[in-house]
């Protein structure tokens, strides 16, 4: 039987999406990475971080029914293990075992569980979490703290209920071709869920500009995020399809389903043939304007296939990525590795570094930065650099050293103020200076500062003198300027780079680096979304950064622009009052 059907269409998010989910008439999906079919690995969240779920009316029997088989297959479980460990443990351990399958059997429990599925019309397990939660505020009341200590094994009962509910007997596990089903996946896992056989994530959480999608794309892992309801629609073993364009996530497959994949994957092959023709052709308009094409990289893969597709250079080499999963910072030497090869890799054409953005995790070097109530406003890009100042210090050398090998950048991120431009410059400066000491003729290379704090962004006329170029970070920019959080899915439409405040303040930044002679690139999200190209070009934008596999759908549609015509158009453009207006001007921009 085909038990479950389409979900994650409900609200597709798909990865390659830069805006929000929404029914702008701009969601034209892209195809990036592709298509994905493998079996579920289930990967269940602790029930007590489960979001609120529920199911269709229609559904409700059915999810009941699923509850019992749960609780059925717990309790049989025990039993067997009664008997396994029968006289091999002690009487405790044995009645703890007593203890758990009398707690499965609790009408306390199963009743109240029932009742939320059939009145609330809660997921399974989202039941669980919820009468978990009722349970826990009883024991909490409780002043005997043996009493006290049952919540254990409360918490094991519903993590074993909980377990049945997602699992299939006799699954293989680790084998090639798997659809991970997660509640969220982190940036520091994706390479070896990769190496491991992974074919595709579907999570419950997450968003298209978390770095954890940004990363997948450059994996070429097709990556579902927002699927609010895959952990209780896939069981472990389950076999999934699952398109990164579409957000499409379905079990079971049928027979149409599977014919409709592969469909997918013969027009995906068709489409890349047909791009693969713009590799040596020149990214330059109807009316003879040539637009620089620069990539995003996080990976040595993503230069060699910026080399191969013609970039004009890297535009954002985002270097944290590089240490996603190491506990201690590279030195020196190995750094310079790295960025050598970068540039290397690109034969003679720039490659601009992005100092780091972040901590690693788990590792405060600080007390006071343990705990920051809000990160995103809190010791984050260039602070950070400032603050671990040999850290900098000694990322900034081994860029430095590279630069002695091909053109190299320096990007500093989340700057707010002409100042700590001017410190990084004087930093920069010393590392210059230590590299030459050691023997090495290097010229300081270019610096830049992004742009993605609004304050920048207003007051850039204060730091066009100070830098040798500019690149707008529209991720955060976006999300600071409008106080959306780009990580929040359920904020999903309110994120959107069709802002009419945020198209003022790119003109204004863009028009400021026109005046100063200032290069101003944008290497955010938006960069890569082909649909937006007239828009941007229409402020004046010259350059774009995006990751590699955008480039060619890129460049044919700046191919098909009127540069002039846009240009014209452009105040029509930021007279826009709304996003249903800055729609119509794009939609009337790619008609002509
Ligand atoms: C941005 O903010 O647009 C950007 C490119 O940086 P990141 O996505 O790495 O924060
Ligand atoms: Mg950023």
């Amino acid at each position: 039987m085909r038990r479950a059907v389409t979900f994650g269409c409900t609200r597709p998010v798909p990865l390659h999406v830069p805006e929000h989910a929404g029914e702008a008439c701009i969601r034209r999906p892209r195809r990036l990475a592709g298509p994905g079919l493998g079996r579920a690995r289930v990967r269940l969240p602790h029930v007590l971080e489960m979001a609120e779920q529920h199911v269709p009316a229609a559904k409700v029997e059915a999810e009941a029914a699923r509850l019992q088989v749960a609780l059925e297959a717990a309790r049989a479980e025990m039993r067997t293990l009664r008997e396994k460990l029968q006289g091999a443990l002690s009487k405790e351990a044995v009645e703890f075992i007593d203890l758990h399958a009398l707690l499965l059997d609790d009408p306390e429990l199963v009743n109240a569980l029932d009742g939320l599925i059939r009145q609330e019309r809660y997921s399974a397990a989202y039941a669980l979490r919820v009468q978990r939660d009722r349970l826990t505020a009883v024991f909490d009341r409780m002043d005997d703290p043996y009493l006290k200590s049952r919540l254990d094994d409360l918490d094991h009962i519903i993590g074993r209920i909980n377990a049945h509910l997602h699992r299939r007997d006799a699954v293989p596990r680790g084998t090639a071709g798997e659809v991970l089903v997660c509640d969220n996946v982190a940036p520091s896992e994706l390479a070896q869920l990769q190496a491991q056989g992974v074919v595709a994530v579907v999570s419950a959480g997450g968003s298209p500009l978390s770095h954890s999608a940004i990363l997948a794309r450059s994996l070429h892992l097709p990556l579902v995020v927002g699927a609010a309801d895959a952990l209780s629609r896939a069981n472990d073993g389950d076999v999934v399809m699952v398109d990164g364009e579409t957000g499409e996530v379905v079990v079971d497959p049928d027979a149409s389903d599977l014919r409709r994949y592969h469909q997918r994957e013969l027009q995906d092959a068709r489409e890349r043939r047909d791009l693969e023709r713009l590799r040596s052709k020149p990214t330059r308009t109807r009316d003879g304007v040539d637009i620089a094409l620069y990539a995003n990289a996080e990976s040595h893969e993503d230069v060699a296939r910026a080399h191969a597709l013609g970039a004009a250079g890297v535009g954002l080499f985002r270097t944290e990525f590089l240490f996603l999963q190491r506990s201690e910072l590279p030195d020196e030497d190995e750094q310079f590795h790295i960025y050598r090869d970068a540039v290397l890799g690109m034969s003679g054409r720039p490659v601009t570094f992005r100092t780091l953005t972040r901590r690693r995790q788990g590792r405060p070097h600080r007390p006071y930065l343990e705990n920051e109530d809000n990160p995103a406003l809190g010791v984050r890009g260039v602070r950070l650099s400032l603050l671990y100042d040999r850290v900098f210090d000694t990322q900034l050398r081994a860029i430095v050293r590279a630069a002695a090998y091909g053109p190299v950048r320096v990007l500093v991120p989340m700057v707010s103020c002409r100042e700590e431009i001017l410190l990084v410059r004087r930093r920069l400066r010393r590392a210059v200076a230590v590299v030459r000491r050691r023997g090495v003729a290097v010229e300081a290379p270019p610096l830049g500062a992004m742009i993605e704090v609004p304050a920048a962004a207003i007051g850039v006329y204060g730091l066009v003198d100070a830098v040798d170029f500019m690149s707008v970070g529209t991720n955060d920019l976006v999300q600071y300027l409008l106080a959306v959080d780009r990580n929040n899915d359920a904020l999903g439409d309110l994120y959107s780079p069709l802002h009419p405040g945020v198209l003022r303040l790119l003109a204004h930044v863009i028009g400021a680096g026109e005046q100063s002679d200032t290069p101003v690139a944008v290497c955010g999200e938006m960069a890569s979304d082909a649909r937006l190209a007239p828009l941007l070009l229409a402020l004046g934008l010259r350059e774009f950064s995006l990751h590699p596999s955008g480039l060619l759908e890129l460049r044919r549609t700046i191919r098909e622009c009127r540069h002039r015509d846009l240009r014209e158009r452009a105040d029509k453009l930021l007279r826009a009052r709304d996003r249903g207006a800055i729609e119509r001007w794009l939609a009337d921009a790619t008609a002509r």
